[in-house]
């Protein structure tokens, strides 16, 4: 569908409208937005479609069919998303339908082991959100995140992989050797074997503008996207090791990185604050906040700041802005399972699990096989993984370790 083909009429005070749109969103089908408190011919569309009443969301599609006021189940019905698997049992579940997940997908399929992928948004996750991949080998031009995803798709689709959408996985079970799935929908799936690879989020400072700006101005990752801004100006918002290091790493493309810092001090190890504070390109503020991102022609232009301390106000012009605040692991599922998580909640796996000769229980006749969870035949890989290194490339290459090592665990069981 294209934009034109779905339009969400609704109001920016109305939670159902928001949850519409983050599902559009999160799914990636585009929309046009009518605001009816602005704008009074959607307001009377709304009113003469549900028989005189003020009735929102109502979202209309292509074929002139609308919903009123949908549940995420409706939509993605009505989006023809497939949200209920053929089976009950497979050989492998793989959560998550990002690079590392839909990787492994297309080597298990190909070696004709079973496999079920379950996504909650669209697939080829972080990836897909991305404007352009810059660093992908074998894209002398780079590539959009979204060709990339939906050609990750279709490969695995080639394969035989079974994919369902809308599913938001709420949490794991083992019943005598089978693992199980238990989704949203209240739906149980089982399977000789899982992959966790359901990735993490950079957190945001939620603050007017930053979304609007994503990939066209406001950014996560130096190495992905610092060589956009040769020769020019950018700000890093963060105080911890990653914002340092990271402006260091900037310094190497931006003419001049400004590091703006909530608090009085940075909370990084000594030796790179030294290296940071006495770097001729680098201008540090303290005590500073952005409160909100501006632009213009739909690219991030200047940022308001805000002096914690004095009351300032200041707004400063930017080519562009780094967020470096931290890092969220999608483990909250994983709550309750005996699946060991460092402390941050990155799942733990392969030989970090082994404590000197002392394996870990259950594994009481090998050591776990590379990229293996502490339960035997749970694998976890990528961004959700410990110590893993929030790259496309590296999560599709964890996807692919991950499956050759359930090829291995499956011919045991
Ligand atoms: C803005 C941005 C720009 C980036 N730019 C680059 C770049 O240029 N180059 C580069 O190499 N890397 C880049 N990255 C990093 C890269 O996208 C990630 O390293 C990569 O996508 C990780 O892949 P993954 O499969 O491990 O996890 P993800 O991509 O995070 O995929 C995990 C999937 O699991 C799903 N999921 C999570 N929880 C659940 C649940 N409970 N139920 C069901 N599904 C669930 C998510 O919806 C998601 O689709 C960027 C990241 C961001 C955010």
């Amino acid at each position: 569908m294209t934009s034109s083909e779905i339009t969400v009429y609704g109001a920016h005070w109305c939670p159902d409208c928001r949850r519409s749109k983050q599902f559009l969103g999160e799914h990636q089908i585009p929309y046009r937005w009518i605001d009816i408190e602005e704008d009074l011919e959607g307001e009377k569309f709304v009113i003469e479609k549900n028989e005189g009443k003020r009735i929102i969301p109502t979202i209309v599609f292509s074929d002139e069919s609308f919903l009123v006021e949908p549940t995420n189940a409706e939509l993605a019905q009505k989006l023809g998303l497939k949200t209920k698997a053929s089976r009950n049992h497979y050989d492998l579940i793989i959560l998550g339908g990002g690079p590392a997940g839909l990787t492994a997908a297309l080597y298990t399929a190909r070696e004709a082991i079973d496999t079920l992928v379950i996504e909650r948004a669209a697939f080829g996750g972080q990836a897909a959100g991305t404007e352009k991949l810059d660093n992908m080998p074998g894209f002398p031009d780079g590539v959009a995140g979204i060709e990339f995803s939906q050609r990750l798709r279709q490969q695995s689709e080639r394969f035989g992989v079974e994919l369902l959408q809308a599913q938001d996985i709420t949490g794991i079970y083992h019943r005598d050797n089978y693992h199980g799935v238990k989704t949203d929908d209240g739906s149980n799936y089982s399977a000789r074997a899982l992959l966790i690879a359901t990735g993490s989020r950079y957190r945001r400072l939620g603050v007017p503008g930053e979304s609007d700006y994503l990939g066209a101005g406001v950014h996560f990752c130096a190495t992905c996207d610092g060589p956009f801004y040769k020769g020019k100006a950018v700000a890093v918002v963060g105080g911890g090791n990653s914002a340092t290091e990271e402006s260091l790493l900037l310094t190497k493309f931006a003419s001049r990185v400004t590091i703006l810092v909530r608090s009085a001090n940075f909370k990084a190890s000594a030796v790179i604050q030294e290296k940071v504070l006495s770097h001729p390109q680098i201008d540090v503020r303290w005590n500073t906040e952005v409160h909100e991102f501006t632009g213009k022609d739909s690219k991030l232009t200047e940022l308001k700041l805000l002096n914690n301390r004095t009351g300032g106000k200041e707004t400063l012009p930017i080519d562009g802005a780094f967020i470096f605040i931290g890092l969220d692991p999608n483990t909250g599922f994983l709550e309750g399972s005996r699946i060991l998580l460092d402390r941050w909640g990155f799942v733990t796996t392969g030989h970090a699990l082994l404590h000197g000769d002392k394996r870990p229980a259950g594994f009481e006749n090998r050591d776990p096989y590379l990229l293996e969870t502490s339960i035997p035949g749970i694998f976890a890989a990528g961004d959700v993984r410990d110590s893993s290194t929030k790259q496309v490339v590296s999560a599709a290459g964890e996807g692919s370790t991950a499956a050759l090592s359930i090829r291995e665990y499956l011919k045991s069981v």
